[in-house]
């Protein structure tokens, strides 16, 4: 039955080519969800467009550096002159940085920033546009553990922009709730992908130490819960961060 319902759906999911981002562009044809995936890397991001189409669902690649303002408007106007609709946007291209609050440069703040932060609002202020007009939409957010509890590994750049995508989560689902739009965030705690390539194996194996089950997290297991809030079973969720973390971090 979800599946009939979400049948023409159509989501953009940036950073779609891999990990999480790619874990959810999985979920979301599962259910029949047609996937943009806007990724910085053309030739992963058709890769899994390629993938997703040979399950039988369409899905379509397009090159978007999320924190240049003007490819996220194409991103948008592209997906909305192809499929006619956009009715969600998962914000999920983010960088990690590690370097510490003594270390960190001007240039890798602003960068951190303008990726995690500026693009990911941006992005939703045009997704908004043919949202609104329809009457529906889902906009969802990846933060952290990060920017929950302080950061372990991670340095004060990337811990500052995902606790600001909490805060644009919650600015944002107050202004759009009237019009059938739901905006939420996840808070992913370690989640095995390339992303951990940063850390030592000594990190990696203190941050496993500290988590309750014992073990990392799955890309799958961030992008069931996605994949939820983007459903219509989701709609009196707004506003909410869902802590997935194994238990290493209780808000
Ligand atoms: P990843 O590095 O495996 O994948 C990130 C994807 O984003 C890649 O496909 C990359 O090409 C793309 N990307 C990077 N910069 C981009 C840009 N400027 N424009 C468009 N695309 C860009 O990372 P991941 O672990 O899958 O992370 C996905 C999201 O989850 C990020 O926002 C990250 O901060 C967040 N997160 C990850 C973890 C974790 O432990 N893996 C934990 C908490 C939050």
């Amino acid at each position: 039955m979800e599946k009939m319902k979400s049948g023409n759906r159509v989501a953009i999911v940036t950073g779609g080519a891999r990990g999480i981002g790619r874990a959810i562009v999985a979920a979301f044809s599962a259910k029949g969800i047609v996937t943009v995936i806007a990724d910085i890397d053309p030739e992963a991001a058709e890769k899994a467009a390629g993938e997703v189409r040979d399950s039988g669902v369409d899905a379509w690649s397009i090159k978007v550096d999320i924190s240049r303002t003007e490819q996220i408007v194409q991103m948008v106007t592209q997906t909305v002159a192809r499929y006619g609709r956009l009715d969600i946007l998962v914000n999920n291209a983010g960088i990690l940085s590690s370097a510490p609050y003594d270390k960190v440069s001007e240039s890798e703040w602003d960068h951190v920033m303008d990726v995690n932060l500026k693009g990911n609002f941006f992005a939703s202020c045009e997704a908004l546009k043919p949202m609104i007009a329809q009457g529906w939409g889902r906009i969802i957010y990846i933060s952290s553990l990060s920017g929950r509890s302080g950061g372990i590994g991670a340095g004060p750049a990337y811990v500052a922009s995902k606790a600001a995508v909490i805060g644009i989560t919650r600015h944002l689902a107050r202004k759009v709730a009237r019009n059938g739009i739901t905006v939420n965030a996840v808070a992913p705690g370690t989640t095995e992908t390339d992303i951990l390539k940063m850390y030592s194996d000594e990190e990696i194996a203190a941050q496993k130490n500290a988590i309750l089950v014992g073990r990392l997290g799955k890309p799958e297991e961030i992008a069931a819960t996605v994949a939820f809030l983007a459903s219509d079973s989701a709609a009196f969720i707004t506003g909410a961060v869902i802590d997935i973390n194994g238990g290493m971090y209780m808000g």
